[in-house]
């Protein structure tokens, strides 16, 4: 990515409804973050500096979802300022955990956990930025992988479509050797239908997958429903399986519902 007028381009990065995870792994690259900071000029990354350059900017990172007007408002702004916009996370490309607001009512929430609902302003979902504005690329993961970041990051620059393979984890088990836990074992476990990403980390640990890095290209959930129930975990669990970081994505928001499946 060049700047027309020769300057390093102007990497920006905004926080939305979010725990702020994915933020720092782009802090958390060390090694590479001296090399990414000396190939573009970072114009606005408040986790990491106070200092601001203004826009527009030629790669907008935008973490978190929408769950305020607001915030809806914001990140329409950020588009119109940005060359290129990413999301980074789970909140920001399938509305994160908060999402699970969606399947509810938020004003019986608020009334249990606050004491006065009334001073709040917020939305009755949360929703991916992809709902509100164009978005260039999603990277998935709660949090992101930082091989994958630093991929997307360098692939923007170059001006050519990032490297993040959208298989499953099944395939990352098998490049790291590990012992397949769902046959081995018969734990329940969510990689067959999950975005590849972390190199197969549970697994290794002998722990299934649940599902951190939402739907692969393409999964075949209904047939993962079926291995699921075969190695006996009940219905209400296969619902909750789900119904995590990525709830709100398809197909694991219809996936999680039982009345929703034929
Ligand atoms: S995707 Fe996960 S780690 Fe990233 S901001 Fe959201 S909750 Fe935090
Ligand atoms: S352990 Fe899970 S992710 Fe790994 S091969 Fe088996 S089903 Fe796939
Ligand atoms: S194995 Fe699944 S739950 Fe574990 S880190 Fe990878 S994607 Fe996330």
């Amino acid at each position: 990515m060049n700047n027309r007028s020769g300057s390093r381009p102007k990497l920006a990065v905004w926080k939305f409804a979010s725990c702020d995870g994915c933020q720092l792994t782009l802090l958390d690259c060390e090694d590479e973050l001296l090399e990414v900071a000396g190939r573009v000029e970072i114009a606005h990354f408040l986790e990491a500096s106070s200092a601001r350059v203004a826009g527009p900017f030629d790669l907008s990172l935008v973490e978190g979802s929408i769950t305020t007007a607001h915030d809806a408002d914001r990140i329409r702004k950020v588009r119109a300022e940005s060359k290129s916009l990413v999301t980074i996370g789970a909140c920001a490309t399938a509305g994160g955990i908060q999402a699970l607001r969606n399947f509810t009512d938020v004003d019986e929430f608020l009334s249990v956990v606050y004491a006065t609902p009334s001073f709040l302003s917020t939305l009755g979902t949360s929703t991916p930025i992809s709902d509100h504005v164009p978005v260039d690329f999603e990277l998935r993961g709660c949090p992101i992988d930082k091989r994958q970041l630093l991929e997307v990051i360098g692939a923007f620059l170059a001006g050519r479509k990032p490297n993040v393979r959208d298989h499953c984890v099944c395939v990352e088990c098998k490049q790291r050797g590990n012992p397949c836990v769902l046959v081995a074992h018969g734990t329940p476990c969510l990689g067959p239908v999950t975005h590849a990403g972390c190199g197969g980390l549970c697994p290794a640990f002998n722990r299934g997958c649940y599902g951190c890095f939402g739907p692969m290209e393409s999964p075949n959930v209904e047939s993962l429903i079926g291995a699921l129930t075969e190695v006996g975990m009940p219905a209400e669990d296969v619902d909750r399986v789900f119904h995590t970081f990525n709830a709100w994505s398809e197909p694991f928001r219809t996936a999680g519902r039982r009345e929703e499946r034929p």
